[in-house]
């Protein structure tokens, strides 16, 4: 089988599609407790490290998982997560 020029043209930009698919893929990461998950998105963040610094008993970049939300309660979560610069830090109530 052979590509006639539309064709070609045609796989071409089927091609440039699945890039662009692929380049505006999201890593999005979550970290569930019984009342909050904390959603965090690493392509977002700048490495400001407000987390750490205003609630360094849930964020550990040296730990795995690097975010412990059980270690906050929901309010402390809610209002650090609000500070994050970039938004890479979000929440979901459960
Ligand atoms: S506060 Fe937000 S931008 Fe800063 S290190 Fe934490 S997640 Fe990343």
């Amino acid at each position: 089988m052979s590509l006639c020029g539309s064709d070609v043209q045609k796989n071409r930009g089927y091609q440039r599609r699945i890039k662009i698919i692929n380049t505006t893929m999201e890593i999005i990461k979550e970290y569930p407790t019984d009342n909050l998950t904390v959603i965090w998105k690493p392509k977002k963040c700048i490495h400001a490290g407000i987390c750490v610094k205003t609630l360094p008993k849930v964020y550990n970049p040296k730990a795995k998982p690097w975010i412990k939300p059980e270690n906050a309660s929901v309010g402390e979560l809610k209002s650090q997560i609000n500070t994050c610069p970039s938004k890479a830090l979000s929440y979901r109530e459960s």
